[in-house]
């Protein structure tokens, strides 16, 4: 018997709303502070950054917000994306589990990214900016927002994590067909970069220092230039449930339900992406579907960090918001999911975590290439790192599956390709990656380096 193993949906499948979680949510978010006075901060401060549609967004708690035409047509090129079951793999595994993936590297820029990306860039636009600066670790979010940039005519500045831009040139090189300006960070164009050279002038960088300079170089620009953030912001996760949509239709086609939907984390913007709307099935419809956050064993924020009110970056200018941290001083083991070494993590995605509504997991480096290569040899497709995570542990969900004989329905979300990221893949085939962790050690020292808070900002 042959099955369908590709679930297609046409044009005008593609969703006309973005889900808000905060409609449903039964926790309510902590306020946003300030990251000078320690107070809860105000749309003043938001508005040095960002334009007000975008604001507007963030403290929403509307369930469906519209999609403005103008960005259907962009998502157009490449959505709705695939839902594919992989059989292949299945097979490999010897699995009676289903394992299907929502395919997010079909975007021209590689991955989810561009879901937020061009939205970003059309509320920017229509609030008259003509220059917008941003931070990247991979370059996944620099490709995609270069793109959405080239689209709405804005012109741009990344700052790349040192590391990355090294390990990565095609990346940058990608950012700059697109007419982007590429830095690496810490760069010595800004105070809070030439504070980290001071002290470290071999700095690797991170994503916190490179969102300090981003942000820097956007709120001394006179109002001449905003910011982007491609992850952790609720109006960032709240871009990304186009995925989860379209998945739930395409299961529906695929007359299955998940019990499990996966996803990797760096700041939790695909993985909310793909399950926020079904966490809306499960909170609204009783659905039981486990929704499971994978990250790296060398960045275990959700698994091991502290619960607490961190700064958003390094050098300690951008919002201070309760989330699960490894402490924004946090510099990151070099391994190659680079955008999955962020010290915090989203906070409407850690209020649900901590409410137990959503599971999370930490998998190490050498497993997860392992799980990408088996992957690539049976479906193909090659993987980012980042995505890999989710393949891991879709892969142990399913090898679970096959000894208990269940028939597990698993989804995970592809978030990426990894086309751009072979040097990681050459230096895994040579056999020289090694796995990273952090000592108990570190995880104990966290704490000390929380900023403190008054109680009276946070009840
Ligand atoms: C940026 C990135 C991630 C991690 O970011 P999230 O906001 O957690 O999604 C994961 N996968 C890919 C392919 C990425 O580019």
């Amino acid at each position: 018997m042959s099955e369908n193993i590709r679930f297609n949906l046409e044009d005008q499948d593609l969703p006309k709303y973005w889900y808000n979680v905060q409609a449903d949510a039964p926790v309510s978010l902590p306020p946003v502070l300030h990251p000078g006075t320690k107070e809860p901060v105000t749309p003043d401060f938001l508005s040095a950054l960002f334009p007000m549609e975008i604001i507007l967004q963030e403290v929403s708690t509307e369930r469906y917000i519209e999609i403005p035409e103008e960005v259907r047509e962009a998502y157009k090129l490449y959505r709705p994306t695939p839902l594919m079951r992989a059989t292949r793999l299945e097979k490999a595994l010897g699995t009676p589990a289903h394992i299907y993936y929502k395919y997010e590297g079909a975007s021209p820029s590689g991955s989810h990214k561009s879901n937020s990306a061009l939205a970003q860039a059309y509320y920017n636009k229509k609030a008259g900016t003509r220059a917008l600066t941003t931070e990247t670790g991979a370059g996944q979010w620099g490709s995609a927002l270069s793109m959405a940039c080239a689209f709405f005519d804005i012109e741009l500045e990344v700052y790349m994590v040192k590391v990355s831009y090294e390990q990565k040139p095609y990346r940058r090189f990608l950012m700059e067909t697109y007419g982007a300006q590429v830095f690496a960070s810490p760069t010595d164009r800004t105070q809070a970069g030439r504070s980290v050279l001071a002290k470290d002038p071999a700095s690797p960088g991170s994503l916190g220092i490179a969102i300090s300079e981003a942000a820097e170089v956007a709120a001394t620009s006179n109002g001449q230039k905003k910011y982007a953030l491609g992850s952790v912001l609720n109006h960032v996760l709240l871009h990304q449930t186009v995925i989860g949509e379209e998945a739930l239709k395409q299961m529906d086609m695929a007359g299955e339900y998940p019990d499990v939907v996966i996803g990797c984390v760096g700041g939790g913007s695909n993985f909310s992406g793909i399950a926020y709307p079904f966490l809306r099935e499960n909170l609204k419809n009783g659905q039981r579907t486990r929704l499971l956050a994978v990250e790296p064993s060398a960045t275990p924020s959700l698994t091991r960090g502290v619960y607490a009110f961190d700064y958003g970056d390094t050098a300690q200018m951008a919002p201070i918001v309760k989330m699960h941290t490894l402490g924004h001083s946090f510099i990151p083991p070099s391994i190659h999911a680079g955008g999955l070494r962020y010290h915090g993590m989203a906070p409407s995605l850690c209020a649900l975590y901590d409410a137990g509504l959503i599971e999370a997991v930490a998998v190490p480096q050498v497993a997860t290439f392992e799980a990408a290569v088996l992957f690539a040899r049976s479906e193909g497709l090659l993987p980012a790192p980042e995505s890999a995570h989710a393949i891991r542990q879709a892969i142990d969900e399913a090898l679970e599956a096959k000894r208990t004989g269940e028939k597990k329905v698993i989804l995970f979300n592809l978030s990426g390709h990894g086309n751009f990221d072979l040097t990681a893949y050459d230096a895994y085939n040579h056999g020289l990656l090694e796995d990273a962790g952090m000592s108990e050690a570190a995880i104990q020292a966290i704490p000390e380096r929380l900023p403190v808070v008054p109680e009276r900002a946070i009840i």
